[in-house]
Order: structure tokens, then sequence, then C-alpha cells
């Protein structure tokens, strides 16, 4: 016989599902948490996020002033025809919210932007000075998806515009590519204040507008930069080493998760495992190695 939820958790729901109407999202929700036995309240704690996390929040204000450029260390070639391994990790039991979210029919960036008009759905509008949508090619065949504006991006409205988007410019034209080949955007739209991890209720109000420009790109590969945007999409608390550089699928796409800049202005020595996660991604775009770039 099916399981009768409480009151109190029917009522959440209804709230949730007119929230997502409100959206525009047709959502077919299953209970996961119930199918799979699993404590998922926590997922979003930033204990949790933190642990094991690729990003160092903070990061902008405390980075040491070297690593400005994205130097290609020696790692092993990857052949621009290597196929790619998909091995789905069993993240939870069940599709995931996300993954049971309907697609909308033909939806657009602009749609997608007027839709989140000058949000104030949740506590981050308070402190922000831009909404910080998202940039670059609205037809890409490669999107980044970071964690959330810091303070230079809160200033002009654009992603990855501070250090870590100057280095993150920089893997980008190491793939042979320009930032207006690709897109570029976050989990939350607004800065958290004092570049804390954006909270759970600000990932899950926010998140839906994610999909939908994942949905209006349609991309053939979604790279991931740092634990948040993974945690995200593939809604688990896992660490990040645990996806980084694995192809997984999301929506039907090719996801990659990577180690986020900030991480590697920090930690330097992590960019010969992200080139390599890199190379990963060009193989899949058939994109070639510049010549004297060594692999
Ligand atoms: N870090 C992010 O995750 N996103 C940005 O836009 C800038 C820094």
């Amino acid at each position: 016989m099916a399981e009768r939820l409480p009151e109190t958790l029917q009522k959440k729901l209804s709230e949730r599902l007119g929230f997502y109407e409100d959206l525009g999202i047709r959502l077919f929700y299953r209970n996961r948490r119930i199918q799979a036995g699993l404590e998922t309240e926590a997922r979003f704690e930033s204990s949790e996020i933190a642990a094991d996390s690729g990003v160092i929040p903070q990061e902008e204000r405390t980075l040491p002033k070297t690593a400005r450029t994205f130097e290609l260390p020696k790692a092993a070639p990857v052949a621009a025809t290597a196929a790619p391994r998909f091995s789905p990790l069993p993240v939870a039991a069940g599709p995931s919210l996300f993954e049971a979210v309907d697609k909308i029919a033909d939806d657009t960036l602009l749609k997608v932007r007027e839709d989140l008009g000058e949000c104030t759905r949740c506590k981050l509008h308070r402190t922000r000075h831009k909404i910080v949508f998202g940039d670059g090619n609205p037809k890409a065949e490669l999107i980044f998806v970071g964690e959330g504006p810091g303070a230079d991006e809160d200033a002009q409205g654009l992603p990855f515009v501070g250090r870590a988007g100057k280095l993150l410019t920089q893997m980008i034209e190491a793939m042979g590519l320009q930032r207006k080949d690709v897109y570029i955007c976050n989990v939350v739209k607004c800065r958290p204040p004092e570049n804390r991890l954006p909270e759970k209720d600000e990932v899950t109000t926010c998140s839906p507008f994610l999909l939908r420009q994942i949905d209006a790109i349609a991309p053939k590969v979604i790279v991931c930069l740092g634990s948040v945007a993974v945690q995200t999409l593939l809604e688990t608390n896992r660490g990040i080493s645990q996806f980084r550089g694995q192809w997984l699928e999301f929506r039907g796409r090719k996801l990659l998760a990577t180690y986020h800049p900030a991480y590697l202005l920090r930690n330097p020595n992590a960019k010969g495992e992200v080139w390599k996660d890199l190379q990963k991604v060009m193989a899949v775009l058939g994109l070639e190695l510049k010549k004297g770039k060594s692999a």
C-alpha cells in the first residue's frame, strides 16, 4: 500500500511544486528519500560541501599573487579520437530531482533571464549588486558551471572575471577556444556574502534557472568547476575527488567535474590533473592540441 506522507511534508511538497510551476517547470516528483532510504536533508550543508571540497571559500581574497598563467603540465596525451568513458556513478537510487524535471519546449536564454527578473527569491538578493546570469555563446557546445559570483563578478555582472576567472580564461584558451565560444555560468546568480558557500535554500531556489540554461543551450559537454556545481547537478554530497575526471551523464549530456580554478590558484600542483580533464573534453569536442603545447 502506498505510504501516506505526513501533513507537514505534504504542505512543503505542494509549496515546492507551486514554486516550480511559477518558474514554468512542470515537475514529476519522486521522493528519493523514501525510495532509497537515504537521508538527504543535509546534503547541502556547508560543512559537508567543504569537506573534501575542491572549492576553497574566500579564495579570491587570500590567494597568493603567483600562478598567473595556466602552464600546461606534462601529462600523458589524450588521443583526439579516444572514446569517452561513461561510467555514471550510482549517486542515489532513482532519478534525481533534476533528471525528472521536464525540458521546457522552445526555452531560450532570453526567456530564462526574463523569468529570473530582478530576483528576490532568496536572501542573496539583499547583499548583491548585480545578478550574474551567465555569459558566452548561447549555442555553445561546452558549458562551464561554477559556484557563485565573487566580488568582481558582483560588481561587473559577469561570471569569472576575477583572479579565478583569469585562470579559467587561460584554461579555455589552452583548449584552443575563446571565452566567446563557450558558455560560463554559476549555480547561484548572486554573490554569497563574504564569498561563503551558497546555502542549501539558495541553491535550491536558483538551480532551476541553471537547469533551464543548460537545456536551452543544449551543450555537448558540461564541465562542473568544483564541488558545488557537481554536487548540485548530481544531487549528492559526495566530494569532488569521487567524480573528478570521470565522464558522467546529466540529462542525456556528458558531464565532467574538475577542480575549481580558485582551488588551482591555491594548489598549482593540481593543474596537471585539470589539464588531463580538459584534454578529455577536447577529445570529445574534436579539439586538437595546438602545436608546441605539451600534452
Ligand atoms: N567563482 C565562481 O564559482 N564563479 C564565478 O563567477 C567567479 C568565481
